[in-house]
């Protein structure tokens, strides 16, 4: 399911991108754009914003209220929308699906020798599973788990 946050909630858009969801994050927008852009793409808006979700609702957009104020609250709450999760998939900056690369493509020497590496091929940021894959892991334990 694809998604559209709105600007309060960076992290969660971050997390959503994290376990491989199509997410649009743009601080930038308002709400009408926001509504908007759930209606053109088919993505279900999520918000904190109570008058944002009767308002999309009214619109006839899909929306998600969270009522949560932390992770990884707010990532359970959302879980019955999260069903075709996969973990790494998408560049957590610009939400463009990762491709899997050989190590020895990447001339970057901060980046370990090990495999497998994900290219983001339109920021170029480089993924692999190191420090912050273990704190991924632990988060969607607890989301798993409860
Ligand atoms: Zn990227």
């Amino acid at each position: 399911m694809p998604f559209v946050v709105d600007a309060m909630l960076g992290k969660l858009a971050r997390w959503l991108r994290i376990i491989g969801h199509d997410t649009v994050y743009d601080p930038s927008l308002d709400d009408e754009a926001l509504i908007s852009m759930a209606k053109r793409e088919g993505r279900t808006l999520v918000t904190r914003d109570a008058n944002l979700f009767r308002r999309a609702a009214k619109e006839g957009a899909a929306s998600l209220l969270i009522n949560s104020h932390a992770l990884p609250e707010e990532l359970v709450e959302m879980s019955p929308a999260l069903k075709e999760a996969s973990a790494g998939s998408r560049c957590t900056l610009c939400n463009t699906p990762l491709i899997e690369v050989e190590r020895s493509i990447i001339s970057d020497e901060k980046v370990p020798k090990v495999s497998p590496l994900w290219l983001c091929p339109s920021c170029g940021k480089i993924y692999w599973h190191g420090g912050h894959w273990e704190g991924i892991n632990r988060t969607l334990s607890v989301l798993r788990h409860g």
